[in-house]
Parts: structure tokens; sequence; C-alpha cells
């Protein structure tokens, strides 16, 4: 009898717990491992997964197929057009396979775990046992407690109870090891799911040829690149995180998002690496850059364990309920400036364009462009967080929510009034020379010294205005008087 592994989101083979634990049960019972991978072109419109999202997925399933293979571990993948048709089209596969097991790394998401509650009673109707583990973080969420007893809402006391907790828990940071070889029979045996190709991606979510080129020169895809980029990151880049992390300009994070996002780095194998080329085993001590790249990986975490501890969070509702009474704008004008990178502010428009561009947006300008929206314009901030996830190549829900929910002031420890980002002194504070902003703005690569922050407040409005740049579409301090007066009505009436 087969024992099958589920990949979802841990497009990986090394330090994969739920495939780990398929790989010892099958090597013990000497039976053959298959690995199962569901598409549903209907979830990836539900949950807006980005066409440049899909494409890494499948480009990093090839890999994983033939590493596999070199296995003799079969990879089948199974399309279901409806996505409420994957737990019985599962079962029908398992049952097809003679599967005694089915394992999977558990997904938090509301939707998620309904799919995998109807997956277990469906498997335990017909003797088939199934495990859905936790995986995707380096400490399990619910197990940080604040000295009341409940989940934490702030970032910096329940990142020093993470801490704490992976210093008195070290096996959290083992490496769990890749399956072996499958039984020689299993070739013949299951020779035809072997014939399984990776499909292309649904109409609705291709990329254009010349897309499709540029996005996998941009991101290779693949647990190798992944530990590629980890090594090249922690060679040469980490030692000066601190300092550069915030400067859109200079390439001084990880870039690893998008490998976090599909599984093809684990958390845990990124804080292990990290920590072991510190001169100190502690999480937080030694080198500055080495402490602070772990302390955003824990910020990752975080908002899973908001996610899983308060889950209507998936459900469009904001952190608290007295915030769901702000009255939001739906200008749709507005918005489509948002999204074009046509708002007249310069590092706004260039994080906005870099976005469309590459799938990605360095976090500093993800914090500025989504204040800018949902305070600037105070257009609803749920129709940015939508925009992100149809973009990014590493849109994650729970982390993406997690950053709408902090620069909107909608989420945990929201600071409504004093978290208002000015766009124009974090352009002349995180990218002082504009070399970011002349990089995706080429209207104003000719704009000399502090103009370019602001061509039109600062005497460069007439070349702006001939090169085809906008005019800021708002006034920044009476847009933050309006924000101000906004969030104080909607929460005090709610
Ligand atoms: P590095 O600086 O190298 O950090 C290492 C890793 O730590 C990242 O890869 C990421 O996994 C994690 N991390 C770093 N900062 C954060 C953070 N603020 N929140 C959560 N995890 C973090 N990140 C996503 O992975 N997917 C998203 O959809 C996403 N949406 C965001 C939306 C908004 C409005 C904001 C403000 C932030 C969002 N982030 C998101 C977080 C962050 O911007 C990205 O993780 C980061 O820019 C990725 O670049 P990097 O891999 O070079 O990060």
């Amino acid at each position: 009898r087969a024992v099958v592994h589920w990949f979802k989101m841990d497009l990986r083979t090394q330090d994969n717990t739920a495939l780990a634990l398929a790989a010892r049960m099958a090597a013990e019972n000497g039976v053959p491992l298959i690995g199962l991978f569901v598409l549903s072109p209907q979830d990836y419109e539900a949950h807006l997964t980005s066409p440049v999202r899909v494409d890494f997925m499948l480009r990093s399933l090839r890999v994983l197929k033939n590493d596999l293979a070199k296995l003799d571990v079969p990879l089948w993948i199974e399309t279901v057009d409806k996505r409420s048709e994957a737990p019985a089209r599962i079962v029908e596969l398992l049952q097809d396979w003679g599967a005694s097991h089915l394992f999977a790394n558990m997904e938090y998401e509301a939707d998620e775990l309904r799919r995998e509650a109807k997956i277990v009673r469906l498997c335990a109707e017909r003797g088939i046992a199934m495990e859905v583990v936790h995986d995707t973080c380096v400490v399990l969420p619910g197990r940080l407690k604040s000295g009341t007893g409940n989940q934490y809402a702030v970032y910096s006391p329940w990142r020093r109870a993470w801490v704490s907790h992976i210093h008195d828990n070290l096996e959290l940071l083992e490496l769990l090891p890749p399956p072996g070889q499958n039984p020689a029979s299993t070739r013949l045996d299951f020779s035809r799911l072997f014939e399984c190709a990776v499909p292309v991606a649904p109409a609705s979510k291709r990329l254009d040829p010349e897309a499709a080129v540029r996005f996998e020169a941009l991101w290779p895809a693949g647990e190798h690149e992944a530990m590629k980029r980890l090594e090249m990151f922690c060679e040469e880049k980490v030692g000066g995180y601190a300092k550069n992390r915030n400067i859109p300009s200079v390439t001084g994070t990880s870039s690893l998002s998008v490998h976090f996002a599909s599984g093809t780095l684990s958390a845990r194998t990124a804080v292990r690496y990290a920590r072991d080329r510190n001169n100190t085993k502690r999480l937080d001590g030694g080198n500055e850059g080495i402490q602070t790249w772990i302390s955003e990986i824990a910020w990752r975490d975080f908002y899973k364990h908001v996610l899983v501890n308060w889950p209507y969070v998936c459900m469009n509702k904001p952190f608290k309920p007295e915030y769901a009474n702000i009255e939001w704008s739906y200008n749709r004008t507005h918005f489509e400036a948002w999204t074009q990178g046509r708002t007249g502010f310069p590092l706004v428009d260039a994080a906005m364009r870099q976005m469309q561009h590459t799938g990605y947006c360095h976090n500093r300008c993800r914090m500025v462009v989504a204040s800018f929206l949902s305070k600037d314009l105070l257009v609803d901030w749920r129709m940015g967080e939508r925009f992100f996830m149809e973009h990014l190549i590493d849109g994650d829900f729970a982390s993406n929510n997690g950053g709408w929910g902090f620069a909107a002031s909608v989420g945990v420890d929201p600071q409504p009034y004093f978290r208002i980002f000015n766009p124009l002194l974090q352009s002349e504070k995180f990218d002082p020379d504009g070399e970011y902003i002349r990089k995706w703005i080429p209207e104003l690569k000719g704009v000399q010294g502090k103009a370019i922050h602001d061509p039109y407040g600062r005497g460069a409005g007439e070349q702006a205005r001939k090169a085809g740049y906008s005019e800021p579409i708002v006034e920044h301090k009476g847009a933050r008087d309006r924000a101000l007066t906004a969030y104080k009505k909607g929460i005090a009436s709610g």
C-alpha cells in the first residue's frame, strides 16, 4: 500500500515536515511514496493568485518533479476545475493507488482548513489515515501566550517570546531529511504516474510570452535556487542588512519572500542557516545584520499566528470591530492613478511601477504606498490588499493582510494617529539621491537634486510636465487631516 504526500505551498524535498513523515512511514513499511499536487483554476480566481505567482509555482513544480523522479518518487498533478471537487477527487486517487496514508502540511486560511476537514472525513470513511501537520512557521501557531494567557497582538513582546521559545526548543530548527529512494518496483507499478506532465497555467492566469521570459530570468524557481539565494545573501549581504534593508535602491534584502510563499524554502532552514553563520547560537545576539534578518522572518510567523488566532481577518474584516465604521472613499480615478504609478508622488509611483514590472516591491515602499492609498487617498484598504495579491509574486495572505493592517491602521496594534507616512519625507529619507525614483520613473530621469522627491513643489514642475509626469493628485497635509478626522469619527461611532 502506498503512502502519499500532498504538496501544497511546500514545493521542496528538504526540511519539509509532512514529506519527511510520509517518507519515513513509506521506508519503514517498504511501500512506495507518491507525491500529489492539486491545481484548481477556480481556487486561483477565488484567492486572487497573481499570474506571476502561478507561473513561479508551475516552474517550481517542474524542478520538484525532476528531483522526485531521481528518487523514483512520482509526482501526480491533478487539475480540478472547481475547488469544491478537490476533496472527493483526492480521495478517489488515493483509492486508485491503494494508499493507506495521506500526509500534508497545514495551511491556516479559513477555506483551506474547511477543505482539510472535509478530506479528513472522506479519508476516515474509506479507512485511509490522514495526517495534517504544522510546518510553515518556525514556532507553531498558538504556542506563545502573553502574560494574560492570550495570543499577543503586539509584535515586540511576541518576538521576545518567539526567540526564547526557540532557545528552549532547539529541535525546532533541526533539518528534516529529504525522502530516500523509492522501492525498486515502484517504477513498474506506477509508471503511468511518472508520465504526468506539469500543466500550463489556466488561461486567465497565463503570462504573455515576453512576460514569461522576463519573469523566469528575474525569479528563477525551485528549491535549489532558493538555497543558492540564501547562501549568497548570507555570504554577501546579511552583514549590512540592518543598515541597508530600508534603502530601496540598494539590493540589501534577501528577495527570498517568493520562496517562502511557495515553500521552496522553509523558514526553519533560513533561520538555522543564518544563525549558523553568526558568532553566537542566540537568535538575539551577535551580528546585528543576522539578528535583524531573523527578526524579519519572525514577522512572517507573527502574522500567521495572528491569522490562526483571529481567523476573521481572512474575511475582509479589520482586527478591531470599531474600525469597521471608517468611511472609505471609492474614488476610481484615485485608485487607478495609484495602481498605475501616476499619483504625482514620485516614491509612491516608483514603487507601484516596480511592482507592476517585477511582481515585487521593497518592504519600505510597500508600507509607503499602502499608507498613501488608505490615508492620503482614504481609499478602502481592501482594494489595495486585493491589488497586491493580484500582482505580487510573493503574495501571501497573512503577510499581505498583516502589512495592510499595519499601514492602514486596521490590523493588530493599529496606531492610526501616529502612523501616517509622509510620502515626501519618506522619499528624502530612504531614497535621498532619488536613485530608486529615477530607475522606475523615466519621466524624472533629468530632474536634479531634491526636486526629485517633489518636482511640482520644488521648482522642477515645468520639466516634469513636459516629460509627462503627473501632478500630485492630493495635497499631503490636507489629506492627512482628512484621514485623522475620518479615523476618529469611524472609531468613535464603532
Ligand atoms: P527580507 O528583508 O530579506 O526579509 C526576509 C523575510 O522575512 C522575507 O522574505 C519575508 O518572508 C519576511 N518578512 C520581512 N518583512 C516582513 C513583514 N513586514 N511581514 C511579514 N514577513 C516579513 N510579504 C510577503 O511575503 N508576501 C506578501 O504578500 C506581503 N505583502 C505585504 C504588504 C504590505 C502592505 C507590506 C507593508 C508588507 C508586505 N509583505 C509581504 C512583507 C514584506 O514587504 C516582504 O516580505 C519583503 O519585502 C520581502 O522581501 P525580502 O524577501 O527581500 O525580505
